[in-house]
């Protein structure tokens, strides 16, 4: 038998050519491309880098999370960073706060210190990832945490859960490359009483500050003030209007306050119940007594001679347009400016100046 092979006949050759041709370039176009989108994104993780926050003639601060336990596409949990003198320190680390760090080329390798305002867990969820990931991103002495009462059981709980995964990368990348140095963790607990803070931390010009405030019934809770060359910035933790924030935030450059729309929250409680929803509505409720309004917070920046106010801690999340009319209808000041913080901010305050640099 004979087997007849079907041939290809000129047009046919020079089709199949071409497409031969077609795939050549065009897996070597891929190739180029690949290798311009890996360029791109090396000299895009180089320029992000945020190492102008390490100069030592400014205090900085970014806002790694605005946001609440409430699910917000644009904020993270609660999470402050700030930079003096060289070095990074991170007030609260709520979940997803630190991606938006890590995404916004925060120099995570220089921290030097967590601090934690209170346990609850927006404010605690993401400890291990900072620790972590600081590490890995080059971080090679012991880390610092700081936090009133319970810290010690909080941070050895977070520091338990990650041993596993640190032994991991240190057999896989080697000690030389992941010092174990970088894995101890130290922890401080620091005072909670009200009224004037106690120092905590002195390095250089900088010097950390901690005081009680009012979020009952979750106690013990604390704020924080960072005075570095002349500038200072007061983070309030959870609270309710509190004359421990007043008393510490005297005459602050920056105050970072927590605010809560009480009228909306209330709102909402009603309206749940009356839908037939009790335990949604006791949950709202409940949440009115330990936070503080944006008028609250206002006049308590304006009582302790704050130039800028900053809310943070934002709950509700609401859309944009509506959002600002909403939280900013309640504020009443003259004397401070007042705005509505977002991921991403940053406020540079450059020693030896009265001036605020935003950046958003
Ligand atoms: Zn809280
Ligand atoms: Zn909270």
């Amino acid at each position: 038998m004979t087997r007849i092979q079907p041939s290809l006949g000129s047009t046919d050759r020079r089709a199949t050519t071409l497409l031969v041709a077609l795939l050549l370039s065009t897996a070597l176009g891929c190739e180029s491309m690949i290798s311009r989108m890996v360029d791109a994104a090396v000299a895009r993780q180089i320029s992000a880098g945020r190492q102008d926050l390490l100069t030592d003639d400014a205090l900085s601060v970014f806002l790694c999370g605005t946001g609440s336990p409430l699910a917000d596409p644009d904020a993270a949990a609660a999470c402050t960073m700030v930079f003096a003198g060289g070095k990074a320190y991170v007030v609260d680390v709520g979940p997803g706060s630190q991606e938006v760090a890590q995404l916004a080329g925060m120099p995570r390798e220089k921290l030097a210190g967590i601090f934690l305002t209170h346990f609850h867990s927006d404010h605690i969820g993401e400890l291990g990832e900072w620790a972590m990931q600081s590490w890995v991103a080059g971080r090679s002495q012991a880390l610092d945490f700081y936090g009133p009462e319970g810290v010690e059981q909080v941070v050895g709980g977070f520091r338990d859960a990650y041993r596993l995964d640190d032994g991991y990368r240190i057999e896989h990348h080697g000690a030389d490359l992941l010092p174990p140095s970088g894995t101890e963790w130290v922890v401080h607990t620091v005072p909670s009483a009200n009224g004037p803070g106690s120092r905590i931390l002195e390095d250089g010009d900088l010097v950390v500050t901690a005081f009680g405030v009012d979020h009952e019934p979750v106690a013990p809770a604390v704020g924080y003030r960072f005075d570095y060359r002349g500038r200072s910035v007061v983070i309030s933790g959870d609270t309710d209007v509190s004359d421990s924030v007043v008393v510490n935030s005297k005459d602050a450059d920056l105050l970072l306050h927590e605010v809560l729309l009480k009228s909306l929250i209330r709102q909402v409680s009603d309206r749940v119940g009356e839908s037939g929803y009790p335990r949604q509505q006791r949950l709202a409720a409940d949440v009115l007594d330990y936070h503080t309004s944006p008028g609250e917070a206002a006049e308590a920046a304006e009582r302790a001679g704050v130039d800028t106010l900053v809310f943070t801690h934002i709950v509700p999340p609401l859309p944009g347009a509506v959002r600002n009319w909403l939280f900013m209808r309640e504020v009443d000041v003259e004397d401070v400016d007042v705005m509505l913080g977002e991921d991403g901010m940053i406020f540079r305050l450059p020693a030896g100046s009265d001036e605020i640099d935003i950046e958003s």
